[in-house]
């Protein structure tokens, strides 16, 4: 896993905004005290940052040299997203223990094992393929080929519910701009557009769990839900599908915070051919915050075919 390019952080910055209303949120999540102080260093890295910034995925701008440029050091420490934050509190004068305290709630994505109330979004599932290393995956971690969420299967057909309380922010095929990549995706959707791949795309939904992660369910077969929605958990979403590159139905479950500063990069020859962005915003394993459950099933199946932004 490497940092997330230092050009770049700063669009990173821009991508935490909760749409949960704060009466819904966990009452463990890390952001409840000093919330108004967080709100207003979270503003001020917007403000300060994110808007001269948002030629990335803003259409008609070009891409910054960064997005072209990968990294070329690995760091496992969190000064990503979080330097260029504690930069904007540093000019807010944020010197107060209580100020600095918030500070830091602001830019660290929280422990995923302090995450609650996460459910399975498929009852009683295989898992076909786990988070982890996996031979034609097409995200690339510490060198090998990575699948980057958790794939679920039962049946076609059968229901997916929410993992987790949360507000819909992406349902259908209309979900890049919400899966935290890091990049200009202009190229990638004017290559959809005049090959009119959208077809081809997974049918998927991206909530906002409203504790600092979102969670990503990619294959549906058909959706029930749409953008804005809110949702508890256990909620229906949709149906198990094989849309986009999928070999069978199944779930592809993800789970991501915008607050990471760690990445994950594409292979670039399925970038260039995309024409997607290098990098990904760092997912965790599922298996983190999801409950305990029985036995795995052995070996991973095929469920999944390299694809991209098919998901997987
Ligand atoms: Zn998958």
């Amino acid at each position: 896993m490497q940092a997330i390019p230092v050009d770049l952080r700063p669009v990173v910055a821009r991508w935490y905004t909760s749409t949960v209303p704060r009466h819904r949120r966990s009452r463990r999540a890390s952001f409840r005290p000093s919330a108004r102080f967080a709100r207003a260093v979270a503003f001020a890295a917007f403000a300060a940052f994110a808007l001269p910034a948002l030629s990335p995925a803003s259409p008609g701008t070009p891409q910054p040299a960064a997005a072209r440029v990968p990294p070329t050091s690995m760091s496992s420490s969190p000064s990503g997203a979080a330097g260029a934050v504690a930069g904007v509190a540093g000019s807010m004068r944020a010197d107060t223990p209580r100020d600095r305290r918030a500070v830091r709630l602001v830019v660290a994505p929280t422990e995923p094992s302090r995450l609650r109330d996460y459910r399975w979004p498929v009852a009683h599932p295989r898992i076909t393929l786990p988070f982890g290393p996996w031979r034609t995956a097409s995200r690339i971690v510490d060198g090998q080929a990575f699948h980057d969420g958790m794939d679920l299967a039962t049946f076609c057909g059968d229901r997916v519910v929410a993992a987790h309380d949360g507000v819909v922010l992406a349902a259908g095929r209309h979900y890049d701009s919400q899966m935290g990549w890091i990049g200009d995706l202009k190229p990638y959707f004017d290559r959809v557009d005049a090959k009119s791949l959208w077809t081809t795309l997974p049918i998927v939904v991206v909530i906002d769990d409203g504790n600092g992660y979102r969670s990503l369910y990619a294959h549906f077969g058909r959706i029930v839900v749409k953008r804005g929605d809110t949702v508890r958990a256990g909620q229906l979403l949709g149906f198990e599908g094989r849309t986009g590159h999928a070999s069978g139905c199944h779930l592809h479950y993800g789970l991501f915070s915008p607050l990471e500063t760690k990445a994950f990069a594409i292979d670039p020859a399925v970038a260039r051919h995309m024409k997607l962005p290098l990098w990904e915003i760092a997912r965790i394993d599922p298996f983190l915050v999801l409950p305990a459950r029985g036995t795995l099933s052995g070996t991973p199946e095929s469920g999944a075919t390299a694809g991209g932004n098919g998901i997987e």
